[in-house]
């Protein structure tokens, strides 16, 4: 089925939607970017990824062309036009196509940003059947730029760190630092021990991740302890339970990581629950 995708202020078939080989998007990976989560043909989370994207854009100095506002009514012009009841939506701002190459920024006035947006049905997105089986992750250095907190369209060791982990029979990474845990390629990761849920302090060094902090709030209201602090792979292979957390994952369950498998090797309770929880909660205040 041929997508509708929205380009410049245009509804276009995907096929008919064209973009400049000077995009600095394309050229110098000078784009910020975010997915939004559909479930029952609403937006899960839309202001936190809205606040994120004016961020992101504010740190890089890049010009947002529209307003929050416009951007839910983009949004939801997609979901109806694809029909999308479960999936994601896909936005990426660029500093738009200058005349020519050029490290330096283009001026603002005269380059206008891109903005892509596109769907992505995912039918069994709630009801992954990765869910229930957990996630095996490997290690790899976290060799990443400083600025993991802006969330870039530079994701080309991410995408490298999923091929070593497909490469070792595994289904993601998660990255190391000065011999800390940092995230996994594209989520945020925890570890539970004795029923306390551990996650990397937010900082530099990570993305703020949007289903991070509705988990973080939810667990909370549910009386969990949540310590937000760095903590080491040996920890990790310890724990009782480890999950991770993204738009397009929610809460998933991990059950191995570096070949040591957690608990009893499936998923565990409290990850079970928090999917639960988090599904559930984020379903009510659905947009
Ligand atoms: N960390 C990284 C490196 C990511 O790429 C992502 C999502 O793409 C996340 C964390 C999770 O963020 P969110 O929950 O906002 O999807």
């Amino acid at each position: 089925m041929t997508r509708t995708v929205y380009l410049n202020g245009a509804y276009l078939p995907e096929t008919e939607a064209k973009i400049s080989i000077f995009d600095r998007g394309f050229l110098m990976a000078d784009g910020v970017y975010e997915v939004t989560s559909v479930l029952d043909g609403k937006l899960i989370d839309f202001a936190g990824h809205a606040k994120r994207l004016q961020r992101s854009l504010d740190e890089l100095d890049m010009a947002n062309p529209v307003t929050p506002q416009v951007l839910l009514e983009i949004h939801r012009e997609l979901v109806t036009r694809n029909a999308i009841k479960d999936g994601l939506i896909y936005l990426q701002i660029t500093r738009g196509a200058p005349e020519d190459r050029d490290f330096v920024f283009p001026d603002p006035t005269i380059t206008k940003p891109t903005l892509v947006l596109f769907t992505q049905n995912k039918p069994s997105l709630a009801d992954s059947p990765a869910a229930k089986k957990g996630l095996k992750v490997i290690s790899i250095d976290d060799i990443r730029w400083g600025r993991r907190d802006i969330k870039t369209v530079q994701l080309l060791y991410p995408s490298m760190g999923k091929m070593m982990a497909k490469k070792a029979g595994a289904d993601d990474a998660w990255m190391i630092e000065d011999g800390f845990v940092t995230e996994g390629t594209s989520n945020n990761a925890y570890i539970i021990k004795d029923g306390k849920i551990i996650t990397r302090h937010l900082g530099t060094e990570i993305l703020h991740g949007i289903t991070r902090a509705a988990v973080l709030r939810f667990a909370e209201e549910v009386k969990m302890t949540v310590e937000e602090r760095s903590f080491t792979l040996a920890e990790a292979q310890q724990a009782d339970e480890a999950f991770i957390t993204s738009a397009s994952m929610f809460v998933m369950p991990v059950v191995e990581i570096d070949g040591v498998s957690l608990g009893q090797g499936t998923p565990g309770q409290f990850a079970t629950r928090l999917r639960e929880v988090y599904l559930e909660e984020s379903r009510k205040v659905a947009i």
